[in-house]
């Protein structure tokens, strides 16, 4: 299944994606939910297919990564948080902040919490994620440095696009992961390359906080990173799961 959120008139309502048609359910998807009406996909406004509660993020979890940005492989997933408020839905904007002056890009497969999670071996995580989506971890780099943290660097209103979708049945552990900047291939890689697979970040990360129904966990990006201009559109695509594009102004 394709679990998606959908402007329907005023309303969010979450729904069931096929090639044309979006089912809207009754209820979020980690629930009991029915079939309601359907609409039309290239009608619908799809928003961020997710509401989660906290954003964690695994850094340098790709050698790629870890190289070009001088970094020894950690011996456990390095993470932090990005706050909920920095969601982007698909297709929207993303705000060049004023106060940097490079902004990159970071495409990352993003897995999306189905069940309670606390303390769950790497063998049951499967059995707690709804499924996966695209995200782009927007990254002030700039502020990164002058930090020596990333809160600030990273957690900007826009800088986590998520979307278009959340499949819940692709199998994330080798997957094509590609970022194209203005239609120009710059990150390509497989998740088979990262240090940490999903299902141990999840349990390493729920072994630290409970994870809620629809939190998010955005796994690393590959090597390639780089600067995005306002203008520029950054897309980010995951093979068997779609494409997430987002402008930057
Ligand atoms: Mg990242």
């Amino acid at each position: 299944m394709r679990v998606v959120r959908v402007l329907n008139g005023e309303d969010a309502r979450y729904g069931l994606a096929d090639d044309c048609t979006v089912t809207l359910i009754s209820d979020e998807p980690f629930a009991a939910w029915e079939r309601e009406e359907d609409v039309s996909l290239s009608q619908a406004k799809l928003l961020a297919p997710v509401v989660p509660t906290k954003i964690v993020c695994v850094g340098i979890n790709y050698r790629t990564h870890a190289a070009e940005m001088g970094h020894k492989l950690p011996k456990d997933p390095v993470i932090f948080l990005k706050p909920s408020t920095a969601v982007n839905c698909p297709g929207c904007d993303i705000q060049y902040p004023p106060s940097t002056s490079r902004l990159d890009y970071e495409g990352e497969l993003a897995i999306v919490m189905g069940r309670r999670a606390r303390h769950v071996e790497p063998k049951e995580a499967a059995h707690h994620i709804l499924g996966y989506t695209c995200a782009n971890d927007v990254t002030a780099r700039d502020l990164q440095a002058i930090d020596g943290q990333w809160t600030r660097a990273k957690g900007f209103d826009g800088f986590c696009p998520l979307g278009p979708w959340v499949d819940t049945d692709v199998d994330p552990m080798d997957l094509h992961i590609e970022t194209l900047l203005n239609g120009q291939v710059v990150q390509d890689a497989r998740t088979s390359d990262m240090v940490f697979d999903p299902y141990r970040v999840v349990s390493f990360v729920s072994g630290i906080m409970t994870l809620l129904p629809g939190d998010v966990i955005l796994t690393g990006t590959p090597g390639g990173i780089g600067p995005m201009d306002p203008g520029d559109t950054v897309e980010v695509r995951i093979e068997g799961i779609g494409s997430l594009t987002n402008r930057v102004v």
